[in-house]
């Protein structure tokens, strides 16, 4: 039996991004779409090239570094996106230009201003002005799964007759039920004339919790791509995981005859160093890479598992790359371990880099017995990726305890500048955050500040991630350290760099689909 393909469309850095606070810089990005690329992803949609300047330089140096996955740039159904799109992606081994317009009476009525007849016009000029550039070319109906079936197939059939290669039905306000979506897409594939001329993708969104479950029902229907994201990052409730579809793909074979080119076991790596350097933090009961996901609490499951894992375990944890035996780095390791253990964990590192890196694993390697992967992963966000921000931390030096009123004294380096200053506060952190925020004149609200343990024991490196929130933008900011008001000092820059980075790269208008 020959196996039918399922790509891989991979919207991270697109859709993924939108949600609140996870935007990224470039360099970032760039990282992540490296680690897409090793993991087997068919398609990254790497931005939206006409939203902004950042998303457009973005865009452009991820096409110009990719090998082997297609890289597509989000466009409306405009000649300046298109432009845009293609200016960004043209370099690109593999090119792709994705343009989305609104099908259903709802968009088309009260967002378009747009007849029917008006929107199958505009696609259909639009989808072939886009192929005009490049031979692939995705048109997405926006709010498919609300728009009239026999319309939505009449503009799916212009737009491949135009020259679309895929054709996206995206359940853009997350409103389908799994039943009814698999449905949707077998009317489709049976209305639509010249169907089997493209291919059929998917974009599920969460906020009924039904992102995947619809996914998998359209793939059963004859879906042939899945539009997802790492951790099912995206706005509001997010968008389709990643993990989820694959790995219900590849546990359940003999339900669902596809295969996908993912390798299964850069699933987690990837899961990790998405949560990281977003800042998007992976809640504990999320499957297949959530913190418990894999660990069985009650008795009488540890026992059957240590006598055979099938008898409650459906997964094998190191299908997704989560290694029982981890090599724990410590003090005496030396240069080549490091890099070995940082490729493995995804990031490749330059003979440059890989010295930066190793100076702070030594140093840190002083402090402390065991270096977790955890640490690495901070050691590498922190020291390399974060180069280039407005606002680094020098030095920070906190008195507190029982009898004295705690103080902070920081230096900072400001656009390259350095100053310090001291200020007291209610408590360390505070004091801390009073010198920072004097420091950087900074005029976020702190909406949410939270704190936990990265890893096991005392010693262990302590996480911070604060939201703040200025202006109406959002700002997640992430630090972590084994000095708990470090880590805050880390965390709350991380936010205000971010914040000044939103601030500087402005968005014209952020829609999607
Ligand atoms: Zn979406």
């Amino acid at each position: 039996m020959s196996q039918d393909r399922v790509i891989i469309f991979d919207t991270t850095l697109r859709d993924g991004e939108q949600s609140p606070g996870a935007n990224m810089n470039t360099a970032e990005k760039l990282q992540i779409a490296l680690q897409l690329e090793k993991l087997g992803v068919d398609i990254i949609e790497a931005g939206f090239p006409a939203a902004s300047e950042g998303d457009f330089d973005a865009v452009s140096q991820i096409a110009k570094k990719l090998k082997r996955a297609q890289v597509t740039g989000l466009a409306r159904t405009s000649k300046g996106d298109i432009d845009r799109a293609w200016g960004a992606v043209q370099q690109a081994a593999h090119p792709g230009i994705h343009v989305f317009l609104a099908t259903s009476e709802l968009h088309m009525k009260y967002k378009l201003n747009m007849t029917r007849e008006q929107v199958l016009e505009t696609a259909v000029t639009m989808v072939k002005y886009a192929r005009s550039l490049t031979d692939r070319v995705e048109f997405s109906a926006e709010d498919g799964s609300r728009s009239d079936r026999d319309f939505l197939c009449r503009v799916f059939e212009a737009a491949i007759l135009s020259g679309a290669t895929t054709v996206n039905l995206p359940d853009t306000v997350g409103y389908a039920i799994p039943e009814e979506f698999g449905e949707l897409v077998r009317y489709v594939m049976a209305h639509t004339p010249n169907i089997h001329q493209a291919v059929l993708s998917v974009h599920c969104h969460n906020d009924l919790g039904l992102a995947t479950a619809n996914t998998l029902a359209a793939i059963q229907a004859g879906a042939r791509q899945a539009e997802v994201t790492i951790n099912g990052i995206g706005e509001r409730a997010g968008n389709t995981a990643m993990e989820e579809v694959v790995m219900a793909l590849h546990t359940r074979p003999n339900f669902f005859p596809v295969a996908t080119g993912i390798n299964t076991e850069l699933i987690y790596p990837t899961s990790r160093q998405v949560s990281m350097i977003s800042g998007m933090i992976v809640q504990p009961n999320k499957a297949i890479v959530g913190a418990n996901a894999f660990a069985h609490e009650s008795g009488i499951h540890q026992d059957g598992i240590l006598k055979n894992p099938m008898t409650y375990e459906i997964m094998n944890p190191e299908t997704v790359g989560l290694s029982a035996n981890k090599l724990v780095l410590g003090k005496h390791s030396g240069r080549h371990a490091l890099r070995t253990r940082l490729k493995e964990m995804g990031y490749d590192l330059s003979d440059e880099e890989l010295k930066i890196v190793f100076k702070k694993f030594k140093d840190l390697a002083d402090k402390k017995k065991h270096v977790m992967d955890e640490d690495l992963e901070a050691l590498v966000t922190e020291g390399l990726l974060r180069t280039a921000d407005a606002f680094q931390l020098e030095y920070m030096h906190v008195t507190s305890g029982t009898t004295v009123l705690p103080m902070a004294s920081v230096r900072m380096r400001i656009h390259g500048e350095p100053i310090k200053i001291a200020k007291f506060g209610s408590g360390p952190i505070d004091a801390a955050f009073n010198a920072i925020k004097e420091l950087t004149r900074a005029e976020s609200e702190m909406l949410r500040f939270t704190i936990r343990a990265l890893t096991e024991g005392t010693d262990a490196l302590g996480e911070v991630i604060v939201r703040l929130k200025e202006n109406g933008l959002i700002a997640l900011g992430r630090g972590s350290d084994e000095d708990i008001i470090t880590a805050s000092a880390k965390a709350y820059i991380n936010g205000l760099n971010r914040m000044e980075y939103l601030k500087s790269h402005p968005v014209e208008d952020r829609q999607g689909l």
